[in-house]
């Protein structure tokens, strides 16, 4: 049996009606202007985004994995080296590392927040660990003060996953300016979404912030000067352009987005496990994730009342066939594991409505 869709996982629809003015008018500018590679919206968003995180350099690039990828190069990890990074993430974050010629090692989460086990990482620092990629994950910064001492005390480069935390905070900063960078991807249903791909680095390392912007563009500083072995991932001026017009609602959604899980948690708290936000920090719920013991068949009923729902992730990194040349084995990860088999994620997004919220937690709670 189908049943029409009463509420969607996400709506980017929704989002575009109220903004389409701006975005139609941008990304018509671009095409009046012709300047489609490194345009001037590109510019515009990087230092308007570099000003929003708080940090003193902003590059953009092709996607948010690239954008890992090329802050860890920038950073000089690559071949013989190991980067530890959370076990419960999405496989692009390993896939950067991989992507570098570096190792991952993965570690567990920790089963409250669902973000790296900052104890676990210390276990894992071998003398030839040279970063740690933390991510902040469904909207949560991971403890990244933690992770910064574990760092500091082996000096190692700290790379934060921010693709799924757009203007999350930590003690009022945002996620992305504690590290020696940050990667987000601006993938069109993360919290900041551009209208394909799209991804962005920041760093406050001047340094790093050349070399990215060399790497991102075929090694060169000057044209048909190549001064490093690069490639082609930029950001495409049309979605830099959508962007810009963006960003300025971005703390808004983001706390429509804190109401809408407020709601879901008042709710639901007495039928299933609701997500916990660690003390000052400020959770931007990039996804909704509840945990019960009866997940499969909830899901089921909630498919046949047109609610849709997702799992993030239901196999861990560690047991995926892509990376069984790591050796890890079931049962290395247990609160990874463990949560994989309990975790939905329910519809999430600025636009629900007080309506769509009532219906997913009636539909539960019958
Ligand atoms: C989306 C995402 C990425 C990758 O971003 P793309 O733009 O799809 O390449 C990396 N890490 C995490 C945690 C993500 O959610």
């Amino acid at each position: 049996m189908t049943t029409a869709t009463q509420v969607p996982f996400v709506d980017l629809r929704a989002q575009y009606e109220q903004i389409r003015t701006d975005v139609d008018r941008a990304m018509r500018q671009v095409i009046d202007r012709g300047d489609f590679i490194h345009g001037s919206a590109v510019a515009r968003f990087e230092s308007d985004f570099a000003a929003y995180i708080g940090v003193s350099h902003a590059i953009g690039v092709g996607n948010g994995g690239d954008a890992i990828e090329l802050a860890l190069r920038a950073f000089d990890v690559g071949p013989g080296d190991e980067v530890i990074t959370a076990a419960n993430t999405f496989i692009a974050t390993v896939l950067a590392i991989s992507a570098t010629g570096a190792r991952p090692v993965l570690v567990d989460m920790d089963r409250e927040s669902y973000t790296i086990d900052p104890a676990a990482i210390g276990a894992a620092v071998t003398p030839r660990t040279r970063a740690i990629v933390p991510v902040h994950l469904y909207g949560q910064p991971a403890d990244i003060e933690a992770v910064l001492a574990v760092a500091s005390r082996h000096n190692l480069v700290v790379i934060e996953d921010a693709a799924q935390a757009h203007g999350a905070r930590v003690s009022g900063r945002r996620a992305g300016a504690f590290g020696h960078a940050a990667a987000f991807s601006f993938y069109p249903s993360k919290n900041l979404g551009a209208y394909g791909d799209a991804g962005i680095v920041v760093t406050n390392d001047g340094r790093a912030a050349e070399k990215l912007r060399l790497l991102g563009n075929y090694g060169q500083r000057v044209k048909y000067e190549h001064a490093v072995e690069g490639r082609n991932s930029r950001l495409d001026t049309m979605q830099a352009a959508v962007l810009a017009v963006k960003l300025p609602h971005l703390d808004r959604w983001n706390a429509a987005r804190r109401a809408h899980a407020e709601t879901y948690r008042a709710r639901l708290l007495r039928r299933v496990h609701t997500p916990a936000t660690r003390s000052g920090v400020e959770h931007v719920f990039h996804l909704y994730v509840i945990e019960t013991e009866q997940r499969d068949r909830l899901r089921e009923k909630l498919s046949e009342r047109g609610v849709h729902t997702g799992i993030h992730y239901p196999v861990p990194v560690h047991l995926q066939d892509a990376y069984a040349s790591l050796g890890y084995r079931t049962g290395a990860f247990p609160a990874t594991e463990a949560a994989a088999k309990r975790m939905l994620s329910l519809p999430m997004y600025a636009e629900l409505t007080e309506e769509q919220i009532d219906y997913v937690c009636s539909a539960i709670n019958v």
